[in-house]
């Protein structure tokens, strides 16, 4: 292996539980510094659990994260955001009362990125957001908050983002925008996981996809190739057939 393939993040064996539940059975998978990798699967196969045991706001029950080679399982997610991990949510929270560049300014604030980050304003400008950037959050759109959820966790300078269906609710305008965006990021050497259902937006973006069944990964390769496994099949047209 080069050393540019060396996996920034290596999730080996990973579970989760919630009471006798397995959201995550045992999930194994890499991510590449600078890559685009798809997390893929039905409703309820566990991709929002994986992005938060991986980004800390769960401990896991048993496997392992390495991150930079180092194991980081179990660590809170407000000291692995300096460490250079950070995610977006799948409804975002932003601080309501706070104006668009206030909560962009406490994150910088908090995630206390390098040099190399962008400023505030850059961001600001980068991603649209000038119009709207001393308007309280609670005065944004659903889409603009997926945008401000995003800044937010650029602000403190990731070099691992998880992205939760960040591109749900997008117009086709906005999602060609953001797509070339988050390819902007990678190429900069972001590494990113992408959680989407929307198949077009991925097979657009992603170098490779894991799909997720039940918690653990049914395949690992390009979403090209999985659309024609038919055990990738079953389970996205079990989930849409099941009653
Ligand atoms: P996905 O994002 O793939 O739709 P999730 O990771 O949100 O799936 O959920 C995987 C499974 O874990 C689902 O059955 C869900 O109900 C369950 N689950 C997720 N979070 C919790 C939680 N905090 N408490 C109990 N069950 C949960
Ligand atoms: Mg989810």
């Amino acid at each position: 292996m080069s050393p540019e393939m060396t996996p920034i993040l290596k999730v080996s064996g990973l579970i989760k539980r919630f009471g006798g539940f397995r959201a995550l059975d045992g999930l194994n998978f890499h991510v590449t510094p600078g890559e685009i990798l798809g997390l893929v699967g039905p409703n309820g196969s566990g991709k929002t659990t994986a992005i938060n045991v991986i980004s800390g706001l769960y401990a896991p029950d048993g496997g392992n994260i390495a991150f930079d080679g180092a194991s980081i399982g179990g660590i809170a997610s407000h000291k692995l955001v300096h460490r250079g991990i950070n995610r977006t949510f799948q409804v975002p929270k932003p601080f309501q009362l706070l104006t668009v560049r206030q909560n962009i300014e406490v994150a910088r604030a908090y995630g206390m990125p390098g040099n190399g980050a962008p400023s505030v304003d850059a961001l600001i400008d980068d991603y649209k957001l000038r119009d709207v950037a001393d308007r309280p959050a609670a005065d944004l759109n659903s889409v603009q908050q997926k945008i401000l959820d995003l800044v937010r966790a650029l602000a403190t300078g990731p070099r691992l983002l998880l992205l939760d269906e960040l591109a749900a609710g997008l117009n086709p305008t906005e999602l060609d925008w953001i797509a070339g965006k988050i390819k902007d990021l990678a190429k900069h050497g972001i590494s990113i996981i992408v959680v989407e259902h929307l198949m077009g937006f991925i097979e657009q973006i992603t170098d490779r996809v894991i799909v997720l069944s039940a918690g653990k990964e049914i395949f690992e390769g390009k979403l090209s190739v999985a659309v024609k496994v038919p055990q990738v099949i079953e389970v996205f047209l079990g989930s849409e057939h099941a009653a």
